[in-house]
């Protein structure tokens, strides 16, 4: 349990923010737009290991290899109240990052997100229960949903400078006081998230070169040649150090197969 005499502002924003989750599992989709959930490599091999260890397949398919993909910024646009991939957003995210990516066209991006489905849901959300089929390893991002604390300006070791961001959600103002015991346990999580997401990125600084991401912009027309051709390159900066991974456009979203044959289009 965490020290509640050095954290009384984090408790209290808790307390007032009247949250219970109500499970409704909208955070697993894009009910409230972006929602990307950034992984940290430990988390990723816990959960490879989980999915091989329990057998768990998503519609049919073993995803223990291909469950992430690099971290880039949103792929969906919305189509009423439905979210599609969107392969414009893609080619315009790349203008947006021109400055970071390699004269040979890779992009330089910070970790790994969790696969969404072609609608953007979460590939572990059972849509027919509103359950994570990863319940038991969830990201602490997922843990701590609906909040996140700025862990570059947190003081880990007097608790301080805790500033708590609060993001859309149903439970919240769902009850008037948000019970003490899940105060405390999303008090603890969030400074374990912290501690942890500090940590990475003091050993991931020591791997990166600033100019990877103050490039030339002169590798933008090799990236959008590669997407023309259906792939990405990217090098993925984390806690390990810098890899490539070359995706293939239709391998960043899983595309779901129902127990008819047919995808998530019909098709
Ligand atoms: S955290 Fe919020 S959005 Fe997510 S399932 Fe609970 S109530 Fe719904
Ligand atoms: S991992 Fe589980 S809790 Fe997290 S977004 Fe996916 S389904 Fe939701």
């Amino acid at each position: 349990m965490p020290d509640q005499s050095s954290m009384p502002s984090v408790l209290e924003t808790f307390r007032v923010a009247g949250y219970s989750c109500l499970r409704c599992g909208k955070c697993c989709t894009r009910a409230a737009g972006d929602n990307s959930v950034y992984l940290m490599p430990d988390e990723i091999e816990s959960i490879r290991s989980f999915l091989i260890q329990k057998n768990i397949q998503i519609d049919g398919q073993d995803i223990s290899s291909s469950f992430t993909v690099p971290l880039f910024p949103d792929i969906y646009s919305e189509n009423g109240d439905d979210s599609v991939f969107d392969l414009k957003k893609i080619s315009d995210n790349l203008r947006l990052l021109q400055n970071q990516i390699s004269e040979d066209g890779a992009v330089y991006t910070f970790g790994e997100m969790l696969k969404r489905t072609q609608n953007g849901t979460c590939v572990f959300l059972d849509t027919e229960t509103n359950t994570c089929k990863i319940y038991d390893v969830r990201p602490l991002l997922c843990q701590t949903y609906p909040f996140f604390i700025d862990f570059y300006n947190v003081d880990l070791e007097h608790r301080s400078n805790v500033d708590v961001i609060e993001c859309e959600c149903d439970g919240v103002a769902s009850v008037s006081e948000t019970d003490n015991s899940i105060c405390n346990e999303l008090a603890g999580l969030l400074m374990t998230r912290a501690r942890r997401e500090k940590e990475d990125y003091e050993k991931m600084k020591k791997h990166i070169r600033a100019d990877y991401f103050l490039t030339s912009g002169a590798g933008l027309s090799q990236a959008e040649d590669d997407l023309k051709n259906g792939f990405l390159r990217f090098f993925v900066c984390d806690c390990r150090g810098v890899f490539e991974i070359k995706i293939r456009v239709n391998d960043f979203f899983l595309n779901t197969v129902k127990t008819d044959g047919t995808d998530e289009k019909g098709i």
